[in-house]
């Protein structure tokens, strides 16, 4: 970065100015900064609610940037082209990012980096997604973890360096590029008019994101240990939202909770363990990018998943007849997120009760949650199908009905997202859910709850018991 020419920073899941080595090394370089973002057919394939959710958070994001006296240039097409254009128009010699470990992003920038060093310019990446980088931590033994045990371990002994300062000025280039109209990328198409609804919800951008943390950080962490599995609680942070489009560091919150407290209370341990499952899902997804596709262990491949079905499409619009799992997929079109409990009530039960393909309840969650991280979102639903790495064992099927009791006592989630199960009183959220939903599925308040169970839950749990004995019974024989 010797001569004033302006450099580019591409922009992807990083939409901060806070803790950013990239932009910080291109600020520090005092070159004139352009920050670009491009809509790439790897971001045109996202999920309706991600795609729609991105959209506000590049509204957001321009706008801080403008607020610091620069702009965010608006490109679409394949990045290669527009980042070689965007050169060409601007005189750039310089193009940053922050590195993105999904296996198509990896190889989409591989090709981007041969391509501009080829052409004798500079090309070059920088951490900042995770709080450790995928490939730092390895076992004795070999190049990857495949348990969490252990991979925290070697986490919490790593020392972790501080965050960087906020950025509070770019350099601004003599001439702006031309930058597309955000509004005709029409991100939001696809949410028809579930976005209303889910946009109560959201919460944006990178200022919203610190209140979030500090509103979460003001409450005692017993409340977090306590409340964490409770459905009718909101005790948990909910900064999977701000994570996945990068509004926040993971760094900044890991930070930020190691400072306050005596450091020996069991819900702050908590947190940042769970914190370390983001950080471990990236190790797995960078090590063994096969877990978004397939079995993560092979020999799940002779378990006989169904195909997508009736049933499956009874999960998706809430009607199984089970109340916890109806109130939980609606809370996902209502809210456009999902508390982790009931992530693992409603993948358990479309695996084992329903042996549904994980496949088809994965990509689901990609189409319906503003929360999207395509790294947790793999290792979640391999966890629960049995599939995946330190997957709980198989024989671990939840029961929805006993679960509803232990983690929502009075029904409070229940009756806030099933009108059909409020009486002649539903609230809010519960009738927000038909506002939400399809026209196509021709749902109304007014209709009846299912008057039975698509199975009933005994019978559910040894049938996918005895498909998992013969599966393990075959594999011993063969
Ligand atoms: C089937 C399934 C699918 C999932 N899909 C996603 C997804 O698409 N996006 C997503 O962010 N999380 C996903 N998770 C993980 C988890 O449910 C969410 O991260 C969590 O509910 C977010 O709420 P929170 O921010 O309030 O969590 P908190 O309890 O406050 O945790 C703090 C942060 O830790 C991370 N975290 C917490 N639990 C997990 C976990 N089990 N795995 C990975 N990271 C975790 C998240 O970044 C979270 O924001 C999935 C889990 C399952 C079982």
């Amino acid at each position: 970065m010797s001569d004033h020419s302006p450099v580019l920073f591409w922009f992807r899941r990083d939409l901060r100015l806070s803790d950013h080595p990239g932009l910080s090394a291109c600020r520090a370089s005092g070159a004139p900064v352009i920050p670009v973002f491009i809509l790439d057919p790897e971001t045109e394939v996202l999920g309706a609610a991600a795609k729609w959710r991105l959209e506000l958070s590049i509204t957001d994001f321009r706008d801080r940037l403008q607020a610091i006296g620069s702009e965010l240039i608006l490109r679409r097409g394949p990045a290669k082209e527009m980042l070689l254009e965007l050169i060409e128009e601007t005189g750039a010699r310089e193009v940053h990012w922050s590195r993105y470990y999904m296996p198509e992003a990896i190889a989409r920038d591989k090709d981007v980096k041969a391509t501009l060093k080829n052409a004798g310019l500079r090309a070059e990446s920088h951490p900042g997604h995770t709080i450790i980088e995928p490939w730092i931590l390895s076992p004795a033994s070999s190049d990857h973890f495949r348990v969490y045990s252990p991979y925290w371990r070697a986490f919490k002994a790593t020392e972790i360096t501080p965050v960087i300062p906020g950025i509070k000025d770019l350099p601004a280039p003599e001439i702006w590029p031309r930058s597309d109209d955000l509004t005709e990328w029409r991100m939001g198409a696809a949410m028809n008019r579930g976005a209303d609804v889910v946009a109560r919800h959201a919460c944006v951008g990178e200022k919203a994101a610190f209140e979030r943390l500090d509103g979460f950080l003001d409450k005692p962490w017993s409340a977090y240990q306590d409340g964490r599995d409770r459905l009718d609680l909101g005790a948990t942070s909910h900064l999977s939202e701000n994570l996945t489009y990068g509004e926040i560091s993971p760094r900044t919150i890991w930070q930020r909770v190691c400072e306050i407290g005596s450091g020996k209370e069991k819900g702050r341990e908590m947190f940042l363990k769970e914190l370390v499952w983001r950080e471990f899902s990236y190790h797995l997804i960078y090590h063994t990018p096969h877990i978004m596709e397939r079995n993560w262990r092979p020999e799940w491949d002779a378990f006989p998943w169904r195909a997508d079905n009736e049933q499956a499409e009874l999960w998706r619009k809430g009607l199984t007849g089970e109340p916890i799992i109806d109130a939980a997929m609606r809370q996902m079109y209502v809210t456009g997120t999902m508390h982790n409990r009931a992530r693992m009530l409603v993948a358990s039960y479309l695996t084992k009760h329903l042996m549904t393909d994980w496949k088809i309840g994965m990509d689901w969650f990609a189409e319906c949650l503003i929360d999207w991280d395509p790294a947790a979102n793999a290792m979640g639903w391999q966890w629960v199908a049995g599939s995946g790495p330190d997957a709980a064992p198989f024989f671990r099927v939840f029961n929805p009905a006993t679960q509803a009791e232990k983690f929502d006592p009075e029904a409070d989630y229940r009756t806030r997202y099933v009108a059909e199960l409020a009486g002649n009183n539903p609230g809010e959220e519960a009738l927000a859910y038909f506002d939400a939903c399809p026209r196509s599925w021709g749902l109304e308040p007014t209709q009846n709850y299912p008057h039975a169970p698509l199975i009933e839950l005994t019978q559910g749990r040894k049938r996918a018991l005895e498909a998992h004995q013969h599966m393990v019974k075959n594999k011993t024989e063969t």
